[in-house]
C-alpha cells in the first residue's frame, strides 16, 4: 500500500516527540508499505515566527512574510527525516516547491494549482521515506508561497490524491472527530465514519479537526482520509465518500458561539428590500449564514434578521447601518451573545421528524429558539449564548449520539 501521513504541530513538540513519530512511520514502512510524510511546524512555531515579524511590519510584505513561517515546517521536516535515519529507515527532507506543489501567488493563501510528483515517485520506488513541509508550495513565478492556517492537512490530502495513495492519515493530540466538542458534551464518542459533506458542516462549526479547505480538496479528489491521534493506536475516524443511506438521521452535533446576529428593524415591507440588504453585504464579501424575515406589520414594515462571523461584525454592521438608512428603515440591532447548534448528519435528508426532535428537545430545556435554517444534511438553531452549552447538550442526546 502507499499511505500519506500528516503529523500535526502538538505530536511534534520536542525531539522526543519526533522520535517517537519516527518510530510510528517505521513500523508501517517496516510492514513493506511505501510511507510519505507531511509535517507541521513543531508546537507552537508558526505563532512565535508571526509574532516576530509583527515586531517588523510583517504582514506588509506577504511575500517575505511566507519565507518567514515556512521555515518552520522546514526544521520539522529535516528533524524528522533525521529520526527516521536513526532509525534506520532512509528518509529524505524536502520542501513543498521540491515536492511539485504548485500554487497561485496569494501569499499566506495560495491555492493549489497543480502537483508534479516525480520526485517523490523516485523516492518512494527506492523505498525512501520523502519527509515533505506542510503547508506551502510554489508561485508561478518561482516564490515561495504558503496555504493559509492549517494548511498541512491539504498538503498531505493533494499529494495523496497525486500519488493516488490508498489513504490519508491526518495525526493530531484527538483520536478523530467525536459526536459533539467532548469539552462541552462529557458522553461524546468519537465517530468510525463521516462523509465529506458531514465533515464540511462540522469543520466550519467549529469542530476544528481538519482544514477546511483540505476537506474540500478530500471531497474533490475523493482520497479517504483518516483523522487519527499520535498518542493511540486506535483507527481514528475515516472520512470518505459516503454514498449510502445512513441508518441514523444525526451523525454528530456542533456549536459556533462565534456568530453575530444583525437585525434590520422596520424596513418597508416590498420586494427586492431583502436582496438589496443581502447584495451591500455580498459586495463587501461578507457571507451571511442564516437569513430570517419576521411578518410584516400593519405599518407595512418588516424586520430582516441576519447572522454573519463574528470575524466580519465590524463591517457587516457598518454595511447594514448604511444599508437601513439607504432603505429607510427605523433601528438597528446587533447581537453578539448568540450561538449556533446544529445537528449535522447525511441521514437528515431520508428521515422524517428530525427538525422536530431538535425543536423538542430544545424546548424541552426551556431554551428559545430565535432563528431556524436547515439543509439536506444539517438543521441549526440560534439560540440565546447562555443557553449554548446546555442546547448542545440536549439536541445531543435527542439523538442518543
Ligand atoms: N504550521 C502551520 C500552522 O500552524 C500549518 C499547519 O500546522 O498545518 O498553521
Ligand atoms: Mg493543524
Amino acid at each position: 500500500m502507499r499511505i500519506v501521513e500528516k503529523f500535526g504541530g502538538s505530536s511534534l513538540k520536542t525531539i522526543a516527540y519526533i522520535e517517537a513519530v519516527a518510530e510510528r512511520v517505521k513500523a508501517v514502512w517496516e510492514q513493506g508499505h511505501q510511507v510519505a510524510v507531511v509535517v507541521s511546524a513543531m508546537g507552537d512555531t508558526t505563532d512565535d515566527l508571526l509574532e516576530r515579524a509583527e515586531l517588523l511590519d510583517g504582514r506588509q510584505s506577504p511575500e517575505n512574510l511566507d519565507v518567514l513561517v515556512m521555515t518552520g515546517e522546514m526544521q520539522s521536516a529535516a528533524l524528522m527525516a533525521m529520526a527516521l535515519v536513526r532509525h534506520g529507515v532512509p528518509a529524505r527532507a524536502l520542501t513543498g516547491a521540491q515536492a511539485g506543489i504548485c500554487t497561485t501567488a496569494d501569499y499566506g493563501r495560495a491555492r493549489i494549482e497543480s502537483i508534479d510528483p516525480a520526485l517523490l515517485e523516485t523516492l518512494l520506488a527506492e523505498r525512501v521515506v520523502p519527509v515533505v513541509t506542510g503547508f506551502q508550495g510554489i508561485s508561478p513565478e518561482g516564490f515561495y508561497t504558503t496555504l493559509g492556517r492549517g494548511g498541512s492537512d491539504l498538503t498531505a490530502i493533494a499529494l495523496a490524491s497525486a500519488l493516488g495513495a490508498d489513504s490519508c492519515e491526518i495525526y493530531s493530540d484527538v483520536p478523530g472527530v467525536f459526536t459533539a466538542d467532548p469539552r462541552i458534551v462529557p458522553n461524546a464518542k468519537a465517530l468510525q465514519a463521516l462523509s465529506y459533506d458531514e465533515m464540511l458542516e462540522l469543520a466550519s462549526q467549529g469542530a476544528q479537526v481538519l482544514q477546511t479547505q483540505a476537506v474540500l480538496y478530500a471531497r474533490q479528489s475523493g482520497v479517504p482520509v483518516d483523522a487519527r491521534s499520535t498518542f493511540e493506536t486506535k483507527p481514528g475516524t475515516r472520512i470518505a465518500g459516503g454514498n449510502s443511506l445512513p441508518a441514523e438521521p444525526v451523525t454528530a452535533v456542533a456549536l459556533d458561539v462565534h456568530v453575530t446576529k444583525i437585525g434590520l428593524m422596520g424596513v418597508p415591507d416590498r420586494p427586492g428590500v431583502a436582496a438589496y440588504a443581502c447584495d451591500q453585504l455580498a459586495q463587501a464579501g461578507i457571507n451571511i449564514d442564516l437569513v430570517f424575515q419576521a411578518l410584516s406589520h400593519e405599518n407595512a414594515r418588516a424586520d430582516i434578521a441576519l447572522t454573519v462571523a463574528d470575524a466580519d461584525r465590524e463591517q457587516a454592521v457598518a454595511v447594514c447601518r448604511q444599508t437601513l438608512q439607504d432603505l429607510g428603515g427605523l433601528d438597528l440591532v446587533v447581537d453578539g451573545e448568540i450561538a449556533k447548534v446544529s445537528a449535522v448528519g447525511a441521514g437528515v435528508r431520508n428521515h422524517v421528524g428530525v427538525a422536530a426532535t431538535v425543536f423538542r428537545a430544545l424546548a424541552d430545556a426551556g431554551i428559545n429558539i430565535q432563528m431556524i435554517s436547515t439543509s439536506e444534511i444539517k438543521i441549526s438553531c440560534i439560540v440565546s449564548r447562555a443557553d449554548a452549552e446546555r442546547a448542545l447538550n440536549q439536541v445531543h442526546n435527542a439523538f442518543d449520539l
